[in-house]
């Protein structure tokens, strides 16, 4: 049977994939500093090669106003079949602090059953997974169950800035019924998670100015409101008591928890312990209606990140502040429009500003939050895999965290996202980057049964 001589290729050439993924790994594509440019066009290159290699088509780096995206394709799995775009990301972190590395970041180690390098959890490992399982399917079947293609980003690290233009210049080109991403991390490494939804993110700044200088409070002090004062009446004005934000509107789009999916989050094994020791905070806060975990994942918040104003330093300065400000972030969830909420927030921030002083509001741009029926048959034929593959059950979760570019496939192609990620926080973005040699194995494994579970997944039910 195909699927398990696919499976057999993919375990006995584990030797030969490393060797190759530590070629990619040498290629320093750090897309930030800009002495690196080349080193980012050659991770390109060798992308390309190695697609090429494996029997992909349409092989090609495309234009775009920054770093190249690498796409590839292979369609001949029939009409019926799906297809699915994997995405992933070409360019890595800076490695600063670099005297922090035990080994030189870019040259690839193994040290007890890790691979050392930067770049190789997030993101070069995880997408060669998917690279490595097409490769497995095609060397043995000569053929894939699902129609493929391939979108390699370079630009990630720094935001993909060019990366939605590019998806909506070319929705023919990239039109897919599935987008699986392998990025992230889970949180054990025999428990792997499924997230079917991430949190919407909109940021603000408010800077609120009085007096034209800073004033003594001996000689204006009780007769001028004090800038330092009105951040904090506004900022205070954002909650409830009881946590809740009080954004007027802020909760109207969004949807109620169902039972089901309260059960299902209610099954993630977090405690209320393992929060206690990862924040050490005192105690759990927020909406009473909803477990932490809920909050942290399904709930949309609205946090100061920052707050200043006024003299900070050693000793005192009776001073009344010219000005002072805070940096204000929203998670959101599903349907609630990312434009709107700043909106909403700009216009009580408004509201709640005396004529004593001068509000200024400035909306950083914001990202949608992306959702997928936990019930797609892209997510259950990425439980299928994880249990074939990495011989464990998975978990269906929300993550609380933000990943733009999943909306943005969402949004303009139309397509569910799979998010199943291979590795564990291994230190990504921090000195010492790593991935376990047992996590490359399996990721491969698991994602040859993604595609074959995916193929009998969509002609069993239909797309959903
Ligand atoms: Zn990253």
């Amino acid at each position: 049977m195909g699927l398990e001589t696919a499976v057999t290729y993919a375990r006995t050439h584990q030797a030969d994939f490393l060797e190759e993924l530590c070629h990619y790994l040498k290629i320093p594509s750090i897309s930030t500093l800009s002495q690196h440019h080349p080193d980012v066009l050659q991770a390109a290159q060798w992308l390309q090669d190695s697609l090429r290699q494996i029997g992909l088509e349409h092989v090609q780096q495309i234009e775009t106003a920054g770093n190249p995206v690498v796409y590839a394709d292979w369609l001949h799995a029939g009409p019926d079949a799906p297809t699915v775009l994997v995405y992933g990301h070409y360019d890595v972190q800076p490695v600063e602090p670099l005297a922090a590395w035990t080994s030189p970041p870019f040259t690839p180690v193994v040290r007890d059953g890790r691979l050392y390098a930067r770049g190789v959890s997030d993101n070069k490992a995880q997408h060669f997974s998917h690279l490595k399982a097409l490769e497995a399917m095609l060397q043995t079947a000569g053929k894939l169950p699902v129609n493929v293609k391939i979108c390699f980003d370079g630009e990630e690290e720094v935001g993909s800035p060019n990366l939605a233009p590019f998806v909506e210049a070319n929705q023919t080109l990239l039109a897919a019924d599935f987008v699986v991403v392998s990025d992230g991390a889970m949180h054990q490494p025999d428990q792997p998670t499924i997230d079917y939804a991430l949190r919407g993110v909109v940021a603000i700044e408010i800077r609120v100015t009085g007096p034209n200088r800073d004033l003594h409070s001996g000689s204006y002090g009780g007769s001028v409101h004090n800038p330092a004062q009105a951040v904090a009446e506004i900022v205070a004005a954002l909650h409830h008591p009881d946590g809740r934000v009080a954004i007027p509107g802020f909760y109207d789009d969004v949807d109620t928890l169902s039972p089901t999916e309260r059960d299902l989050l209610q099954k993630v094994p977090y405690s209320l312990s393992q929060w206690q020791t990862e924040t050490g905070a005192a105690a759990a806060w927020g909406e009473p209606a909803f477990t932490f975990f809920e909050r942290m994942t399904a709930r949309p918040t609205c946090e100061v990140n920052g707050i200043w104003g006024g003299f900070a330093g050693e000793g005192f300065k009776t001073i009344i502040p010219a000005e002072a400000g805070a940096k204000i972030s929203m998670r959101l969830v599903e349907n609630q429009d990312a434009d709107k909420i700043a909106q909403q927030l700009t216009q009580f921030v408004g509201q709640l500003t005396p004529p004593t002083v001068t509000v200024e509001v400035t909306v950083q741009a914001g990202a949608d939050a992306a959702v997928t029926p936990y019930d797609s048959a892209g997510i259950q034929a990425a439980f299928r895999a994880y249990e074939d593959g990495w011989e464990a059950t998975p978990l269906l979760s929300r993550g609380g965290g933000s990943l733009p570019i999943v909306a943005t496939f969402q949004k303009l192609l139309g397509a569910p996202f799979v998010l199943m990620p291979f590795g564990l926080d291994d230190n990504r973005h921090s000195p010492n980057e790593h991935y376990h040699l047992t996590h490359l194995e399996k990721g491969i494994v698991t994602a040859v049964y993604f595609y074959h579970h995916l193929a009998s997944a969509v002609t069993e039910n239909s797309f959903s």
